[in-house]
């Protein structure tokens, strides 16, 4: 399959081409900035809360103008925790759905969610409104997890997320969860026991798949104390050891082309919960990336200067720029029209 993909400088000319298409439109989606989890590394400062009424009104508007021309919609949920603004979350996507059967036009969903407030109940519902494809972070097995994936009220969450794992599995709902495993060089032992777990009771069933993450530095208020904790560099190794193992149930990023990150395509755009238009969904509080706002009429206010440096990379087609457009910009930068390689 690799070899008959047709590439451009390693990039899937199917990939390029629809990034690019007018027909197809990615929108990113922060129904709430609250999270009932406090992990060690979180990067958010939790300022914002749910979306408030209009902006809810005004998002329903933009789909309402934008689904008559589109082949393909894909949402994204990202919060906070998305789940803790199911109302919100429903009522877009039911607007959604029904627009998207009325004119035709194919319809995906992909929550980035914790996962503790998934039960059987919700996933139903989602499903339901085709809001199908979970991401779920976990930091190896329950003595490893529970000790960066806290709630709110500082307890571990590993047990709760694999009850829900489980009772999702025990349903004959089509849906999509990839386990995002984060691997550090302080818990190799605990993902080892975590694959042991998932090989026991999920790895047969093909709507669960592992994706293996060496963790980077996240920033937030704790992001020095895990930057300390992946000093050593056998985390990445691992990691390619085990998806090795997972061939065929692990994702290969790869295998598809190089990873354009939504940030840099130019149909891609997201939507705060205050009504700002962003890009990155991991520089919240970077001024680069407020690229403009919604109005209560649906339509868009958009800053075209920041706009065009996230989707530089389709100009270049620089692997690095197209793969994460915010750490391209961090370390390369211009003067007027001298390039400076490094910012310090
Ligand atoms: S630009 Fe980089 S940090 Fe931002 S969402 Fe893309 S890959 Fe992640």
């Amino acid at each position: 399959m690799t070899n008959s993909i047709e590439k451009i400088q390693g990039f899937s000319k199917v990939h390029l081409a629809n990034s690019l298409s007018n027909e197809m439109f990615q929108l990113i989606l922060f129904p709430t900035e609250q999270c009932n989890f406090r992990c060690v590394y979180c990067y958010e400062d939790f300022e914002i809360g749910k979306m408030p009424d209009w902006l809810v009104n005004a998002t329903k508007i933009l789909l309402t103008n934008k689904i008559p021309s589109l082949k393909k919609l894909s949402l994204m949920w990202f919060g906070g925790e998305p789940l803790l603004a199911k109302d919100i979350l429903f009522d877009i996507a039911e607007h959604t759905l029904k627009l998207a059967e009325q004119y035709n036009c194919k319809m995906t969903g992909n929550l980035t969610t914790n996962g503790f407030l998934l039960d059987v109940k919700t996933l139903e519902r989602l499903v339901q409104l085709k809001q199908n494809e979970f991401q779920i972070s976990i930091d190896g097995d329950k003595e490893s997890h529970d000790t960066t994936r806290l709630t709110r009220s500082g307890r571990g969450s590993f047990d709760k997320i694999w009850a829900r794992l489980i009772d999702a599995a025990n349903t004959t709902l089509d849906f999509h969860i990839t386990l995002r495993v984060h691997v550090t060089d302080l818990n190799h032992e605990s993902v080892l026991k975590f694959c042991d777990r998932f090989d026991t009771e999920l790895l047969h069933d093909s709507r669960f798949k592992l994706f293996f993450k060496p963790i980077g530095d996240l920033g937030g208020s704790n992001g020095e104390k895990i930057t300390s904790l992946i000093s050593k560099k056998s985390a990445p190794a691992l990691c390619n050891e085990l998806t090795e193992r997972y061939a065929g149930n692990a994702k290969k990023l790869d295998s598809v082309g190089h990873y354009i990150c939504y940030a840099g395509k130019p149909n891609s755009i997201g939507i705060r919960a205050n009504g700002n238009l962003n890009k990155c969904t991991v520089a919240l509080n970077d001024d680069r990336n407020v690229i403009g706002k919604i109005n209560q009429d649906g339509t868009l206010t958009l800053n075209n200067e920041r706009f065009s440096t996230w989707v530089k990379g389709f100009t270049t087609l620089n692997s690095w720029q197209m793969g994460c457009p915010l750490s391209y910009m961090n370390h390369n930068s211009a003067v007027g029209d001298i390039p400076v390689k490094k910012v310090s």
